[in-house]
């Protein structure tokens, strides 16, 4: 398949991973963010820019706290007859310490859908690529381990509802073999399940030097027979990013064995079918 939003013209699916220029490291209006879902026939966007911490934490890669108001307002209004539907959601981060403000602040501000991601073991930004260079002096599989840990905490926490580019530590290319990945995935995904979170298809990863959407199909189909349910984000920090590679999203869904997806309302989830496989879906398809 062609990766690339000009092929996902009439794919009907939903792109709930979008950034806005207050994360410091995204460009364009919201407003332009819209107008490509709606030339895309994309059905629904969901902002998700990065939580404010009043902490400090990760102050670069954020908005701050008192810009929060104006993150709702850039966000609202925005449906228009015909566009697509726009959520209001948030990624917020899960790390030694957040749990506590996460769950007075998350429940007051109406949110759609609530993100939840690790970008940190420790004070190490992993996924950073100023801070790349430390994957040279750490051991691999103690780092991967390590970053499942966190996300078993994440899992536990119930703030979230849907869990971020589940492999982000692949995205330089830093990756664990099959059997290594199973074994350590395999409990994480266990609690996702129980805790009824979805994880997201984040084609991101079709940017990055792991040229691989997260997650990858092996941990995909570890979601699938724990029936944990799916939603699809571009992580878009451009317009030009709305629904990027979703055609191969789709496919990796399908391929396993997925057949509907997440509809978020109020971070209350219902479900709606996977277009099909083709670049003209049948017409009695419909969202
Ligand atoms: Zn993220
Ligand atoms: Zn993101």
């Amino acid at each position: 398949m062609r990766p690339g939003a000009d092929s996902i013209s009439n794919l009907s699916i939903s792109d709930y991973h979008i950034h806005t220029p207050l994360c410091k490291h995204a460009e364009g209006d919201p407003k332009e963010f819209v107008s490509a879902a709606k030339s895309l026939g994309v059905p629904e966007i969901c902002f998700t820019d990065h939580c404010p911490f009043p902490d400090g934490y990760d102050r670069p890669h954020r908005m701050e706290p008192d810009q929060f108001s104006l993150y709702r307002e850039m966000t609202s209004d925005l449906c228009e007859v015909s566009g697509p539907h726009v959520l209001f959601g948030i990624e917020a981060d899960y790390y030694e310490g957040c749990e506590a403000h996460l769950r007075e602040w998350l429940p007051r501000q109406g949110f759609d859908l609530v993100l939840g991601s690790v970008h940190f073991i420790g004070n190490w930004g992993f996924d950073d690529p100023d801070q790349k260079g430390r994957w040279r002096s750490v051991d691999l599989k103690t780092a991967w381990r390590e970053y499942f840990a966190l996300l078993a905490r994440l899992a536990m926490s119930s703030l979230f509802d849907v869990v971020a580019h589940l492999d982000l530590p692949k995205k330089f290319g830093h990756r664990l073999t099959d059997k290594e990945m199973i074994e350590m995935a395999s409990p994480v995904l266990d609690l996702i399940a129980a805790s009824g979170m979805g994880i997201e298809l984040n084609t991101g990863g079709l940017r990055k030097p792991v040229n691989e959407i997260y997650p990858s199909a092996l941990i995909l189909g570890l979601a699938k027979e724990r029936d944990i349910p799916i939603c699809f984000g571009s992580d878009a920090h451009a317009p030009n990013e709305v629904g990027f590679g979703f055609a191969d999203a789709l496919v990796l869904a399908r391929s396993a064995g997925y057949t509907e997806s997440l509809l978020m309302r109020q971070r209350k989830r219902s479900f709606k079918p996977l277009p099909f496989i083709s670049d003209n879906p049948p017409s009695h398809h419909r969202h």
